[in-house]
């Protein structure tokens, strides 16, 4: 299955929380787009295994992806190793997506910045010839996507530009609340964790409308990507 996007998180929900509009925009525009999750979340202070899969197939099905695969590496401990550079590479060159997303490189949660390091390694490995890898036991092509775009998590960064959500917040802020056991509960008795107070949400929609209101939109969704994009002459002049 060839995929247009193809979007990468350490954590399941973490997705969701910086990109969640863009996602349900892209599948929207008649795009395709494709959730990977590099750990299960098992270090996860609330919560189960179990329930945390629900939660992400039903975050899934809200933004209207059509794959979600988890890379099953272990949570907290994100290498820069062969084996999960291979893991990362493999996904690229099954789905051969036009772009793909990762987590911005610098943010408060270090796993975040090391699945950062993951996705940009194996971005540019996986374009390379002589970089074997097989899936189902056949031999995959090299294979390179055109961009990797950056999201935003907690720490922020200048965008290279923003993304128009005011049509997909809704889908975003209910995939983000399909992870129940993650956010602010009032009848729940696990521990409190810095996205479970009852703020974390109110800080999701007013970030939405921060940015949505840096292009006149009312939601919006910051991305960052360390090379310069082209314009075309239609771009230009379609805004
Ligand atoms: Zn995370």
């Amino acid at each position: 299955m060839n995929l247009d996007a193809l979007v990468f998180a350490a954590h399941p929900d973490d997705a969701e929380l910086g990109m969640g509009g863009t996602i349900a925009n892209i599948a929207k525009s008649n795009f395709t787009v494709g959730l990977i999750d590099i750990t299960q979340g098992e270090m996860s202070t609330r919560g189960s295994l179990d329930i945390r899969k629900k939660e992400s197939n039903a975050a899934a099905d809200i933004l209207k992806t059509s794959i979600r695969e988890n890379l099953l590496i272990s949570d907290g401990d994100i290498q820069l190793s062969d084996e999960n550079i291979r893991k990362v590479v493999v996904v690229i060159r099954k789905y051969i997506p036009k772009v793909i997303f990762a987590p911005y490189f610098n943010d408060r949660h270090p796993d975040h910045i090391s699945a950062s390091n993951l996705v940009k390694k194996a971005f540019f490995v996986s374009g390379l010839e002589k970089y074997e890898t097989s899936f189902e036991g056949e031999r995959q092509a090299a294979y390179r996507p055109e961009k990797l775009f950056y999201y935003m998590q907690t720490y922020s960064f200048s965008p290279s530009f923003i993304i128009d959500i005011s049509n997909s917040f809704d889908e975003k802020l209910n995939s983000v609340k399909a992870f129940a056991t993650q956010f602010h509960d009032p009848d729940s008795d696990e521990p409190d964790t810095f996205i479970s107070q009852p703020e974390f949400i109110d800080y999701v929609e007013a970030r939405a409308k921060y940015y949505g209101f840096h292009i006149g939109k009312k939601y919006g969704e910051p991305f960052y990507c360390e090379e310069h994009i082209e314009l075309d002459i239609s771009q230009i002049f379609s805004a």
